[in-house]
C-alpha cells in the first residue's frame, strides 16, 4: 500500500506492470497478493491502486476482513465437529483471547485448571466414552465411578452418582454468582444447559436464558475451572484405588 501511495516512483511503475504481466498462478508477490485479498474478499490490486486508502483506513479494512474470514471460518469448522457443540467462537476472533483464557490469572495453578477446562470444551480429555479413540485396545466406555452409565462429559460434570456430593459442595459457589435461584434452578434441571453453563457460559444457546455481567462471566469462568479440577482428581484418586 505504501507504494500505492507514490504512483511516480519506479516501484510502482514495476508494480502495476507485474499486476499486468503475471498469471494469477504464478509465484510472483503480485499473484500472492491478489490470492490474499480475494481469500479475505478484498478489492482487488487493480481496485486498490485505483483508490488508494489512507494507512488508517486500510489497517481497519484488513484486519475487519480477516476478522470477518476467520470468525467464518471457525464456525463452519466446529458446526462440523459434535465434540466441539460446547464451545462459542468469540467476535471478533482475532485478537479477542476466549473467555477461558481471558478469566484466567498467569498463575501456574491457574493455568493448569484451564487447560484441564480447555480438554473437556474441545473433547480431548480422555474419559472412558472416548478413550478407544486413542487406545488401540477395546476400552469400555462405562464409567469406572458409578459403573452405571458411558462415561461422557455430560455424565462426569452433571450426572455421575459418585460424584453427587462433590456437586453439590461446589453448585453452592454457582448460586453465589447467579444471584438468582429461579436460573439456577432452571439450569441444574436441564442437562444439557447446565453442561453449557459450565463448559462455556458466554455461548449463544444459553442468552435468551440468563443475562450475564462481564464480571459474572469471568467468575462463572474461574468457578467451573476449580469444579473440573476438583472432579478430575476425585476421579483419578477412586480410579487409582479400585
Ligand atoms: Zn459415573
Amino acid at each position: 500500500m505504501n507504494i500505492a501511495r507514490l504512483p511516480e516512483s519506479v516501484e510502482y511503475k514495476i508494480l502495476t506492470r507485474q499486476l499486468f504481466m503475471a498469471d494469477s498462478d504464478s509465484k510472483t508477490l503480485t499473484s500472492k497478493v491478489r490470492k490474499i485479498l480475494e481469500k479475505y474478499n478484498l478489492p482487488t490490486p487493480e481496485e486498490l491502486l485505483k483508490e488508494v486508502q489512507t494507512k488508517d483506513k486500510w489497517k481497519k479494512m484488513f484486519k475487519n476482513a480477516s476478522n470477518d474470514y476467520w470468525e467464518n471460518t471457525w464456525r463452519q469448522e466446529l458446526a462440523t465437529q459434535s465434540t466441539m457443540k460446547y464451545l462459542q467462537v468469540q467476535h471478533p476472533v482475532v485478537d479477542n483471547p476466549h473467555n477461558l483464557w481471558k478469566s484466567t490469572r498467569p498463575r501456574q495453578h491457574e493455568v493448569q485448571r484451564a487447560e484441564i477446562k480447555a480438554r473437556l470444551i474441545t473433547g480431548t480429555f480422555i474419559l472412558q466414552s472416548n478413550a478407544i479413540k486413542y487406545n488401540k485396545s477395546e476400552v469400555s466406555a462405562t464409567c469406572k465411578l458409578c459403573g452405571v452409565d458411558d462415561e461422557t462429559r455430560e455424565h462426569l460434570l452433571g450426572r455421575c452418582s459418585a460424584l453427587s456430593q462433590l456437586r453439590e459442595e461446589n453448585f453452592t459457589r454457582l448460586r453465589a454468582i447467579l444471584f438468582d435461584d429461579n436460573t439456577l434452578t432452571t439450569i441444574t434441571q436441564d442437562l444439557d444447559m447446565l453442561i453449557q453453563m459450565i463448559l462455556d457460559c458466554t455461548h449463544s444457546s444459553l442468552k435468551d436464558l440468563v443475562v450475564l455481567s462481564k464480571a459474572q462471566e469471568t467468575d462463572i469462568e474461574r468457578w467451573p475451572q476449580a469444579y473440573c479440577e476438583r472432579l478430575v482428581t476425585h476421579r483419578a484418586k477412586i480410579i487409582s484405588s479400585n
